[in-house]
């Protein structure tokens, strides 16, 4: 994960120490020593995550924080604030001025790690719904501007079997929030599918079950991939807090429990979750019928054909990569032809809610047409690309599909080309015609695995248009033949 983060203080030493803290961990670091250094830089260049640290002569931390969220163009960039230790009255005002979290001093480094890492993936995820909202308009859709939610109490559920530790919490959090608490994990998963809650908290002494259980299984579902997540965890406990970070949990709480803290954590992770719920149902809404494909409910060519020079615009301005995989389903025509048409729209159907189930949340899935599906992944590696693609390529072989009116089900097996936006000079057409080549690779050598995407690249910089293009392809399919084994039956290929 890469994003640029800023980092304010007024002490030169400090503004070192979090920049080497932050860089070793791949974030690009921009530094401002004072209040209006910081708004400028806000406002002039791309920033992800600010770092405000509190006492600065002049401007102080509260006064930057209360600007920044009160101008459109910076409102949503999420702020830390760096305050000293034991300041309760600072995490309260720093509340009140919009930050979206606090590190005390000296800082922590697995706590500004994840913290920072944590916000930069609600970033990713509010950019690129925004994103979306837009890209409704740009095709002549009037999407609605998103408005505020209500300001109803949230609904918090809080999982912990231990009673006087789970009644603690709630008693925290009543007055700001609508709690239940429930003791047994496994029933409180099922609570967590079956009320919509706003948040959920985790203790991480769970007695009789893993706590990271419980987290990943809210992970997983459906119903509650959305939910924002906090951990409790013991001091000193840092490897369960990294894999639960892992594991998709958005924030953590170190025992003993500070109520504004805590009371602080659950407001962030409701007010990101309303607005993201917001613009999700507004997007829903509005381009539903015009850029939805009618049998899979995904997106469709229409929305694909805007969506993606503007992914990719994008990701060429801030040099984050981009990756896309167009997924075709084997031997397709065999299906109509064999069991008729609806029990193709059957096999279409049950493909794209498992390629739904594979794909991340800021992954954009559309069906190109016939069987062809393409995903968009923003700020995505070709490593990571790969796993995406594999996932759905081992959904889709995992077990038979279902045909209405017909006993017994069908297997099928899809092919998947996966590019990504690699070198200067790239463009759409091109990542989407290498993507298309990897796929008709994966078609061609039925049981590929892996291909080397330096060799690919290679391939089409220097002989793109020339007959030695055919040759080196070739060549490069004969490796892929070399390197079949691994995955048996369906073809997956990785293009630069
Ligand atoms: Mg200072």
């Amino acid at each position: 994960m890469t994003a640029r983060i800023l980092v304010v203080d007024d002490i030169p030493a400090n503004v070192k120490l979090l920049q080497a803290r932050l860089s070793a961990e791949y974030f690009e670091v921009v530094t401002a020593m004072n209040g209006q250094d910081a708004l400028e830089i806000c406002e002039r260049t791309k920033i992800d995550v600010v770092l405000l640290d509190v006492m600065m002569p002049g401007m102080d931390g509260f006064q930057v924080c209360h600007r920044l969220k009160n101008n459109p163009a910076t409102a949503e960039i999420p702020v830390v604030m760096v305050t000293a230790l034991d300041q309760t009255a600072d995490r309260v005002k720093g509340l009140r001025a919009g930050a979206d979290d606090f590190l005390t001093k000296p800082v922590n480094d697995l706590q500004l790690v994840t913290r920072v890492k944590s916000l930069v993936r609600l970033k990713t995820l509010t950019d690129e719904l925004r994103l979306r909202a837009s890209t409704t308009k740009a095709i002549g859709l009037d999407a609605p501007a998103a408005t505020p939610a209500r300001e109803l109490p949230p609904a918090v559920l809080i999982v912990d079997d231990r009673t006087a530790s789970g009644e603690r919490l709630a008693g925290m959090l009543r007055g700001h929030a609508d709690v239940e608490v429930v003791a047994d994990p496994n029933a409180a998963v099922f609570r967590a599918v079956d009320r919509v809650f706003d948040c959920v908290i985790v203790s991480g002494a769970l007695g009789a079950a893993d706590p990271l259980r419980v987290c990943s299984q809210l992970r997983a579902l459906e119903r509650t991939r959305f939910l924002p997540v906090i951990l409790v965890a013991d001091p000193g406990d840092n490897e369960r807090i990294i894999r639960a970070l892992d594991l998709g949990v958005n924030d953590y709480i170190v025992r003993p429990v500070d109520a504004d803290e805590l009371a602080a954590r659950v407001a962030t992770q409701v007010k990101r979750k309303r607005f993201n719920d917001e613009l999700r149902k507004n997007v829903t809404d509005t381009i539903e019928l015009a850029v939805t494909d009618a049998l899979t409910g995904l997106h469709n060519r229409r929305y694909l054909d805007n969506h993606l020079q503007t992914l990719f615009d994008r990701a060429v301005a801030r040099r984050k990569p981009l990756s896309v995989l167009i997924a075709d389903i084997d031997r397709f025509k065999a299906v109509n032809d064999a069991h008729g048409h609806d029990a193709g729209d059957d096999v279409l159907r049950e493909f794209a809610r498992r390629l739904r189930g594979a794909v991340r949340g800021m992954d954009l899935a559309c069906r190109l047409g016939g069987e062809e599906f393409i995903v968009a992944m923003p700020d995505t590696e070709a490593g990571i690309a790969e796993k995406v693609a594999e996932r759905i390529r081992a959904q889709t072989a995992g077990s038979p599909f279902r045909i209405a009116g017909q006993s017994r089900a069908l297997d099928v097996t899809v092919s998947v080309g996966v590019a990504t936006l690699s070198f200067a000079g790239d463009g759409v057409a091109a990542l989407m015609k290498r993507a298309d080549q990897a796929l008709y690779e994966a078609k061609k050598a039925a049981a590929a695995t892996r291909w080397s995407s330096k060799r690919l690249e290679q391939c089409f910089r220097t002989n793109q248009e020339s007959l030695d293009f055919q040759h080196d392809l070739t060549e490069c399919a004969g490796r892929i033949a070399l390197a079949a084994s691994a995955i048996a039956g369906v073809g997956l290929q990785v293009a630069p």
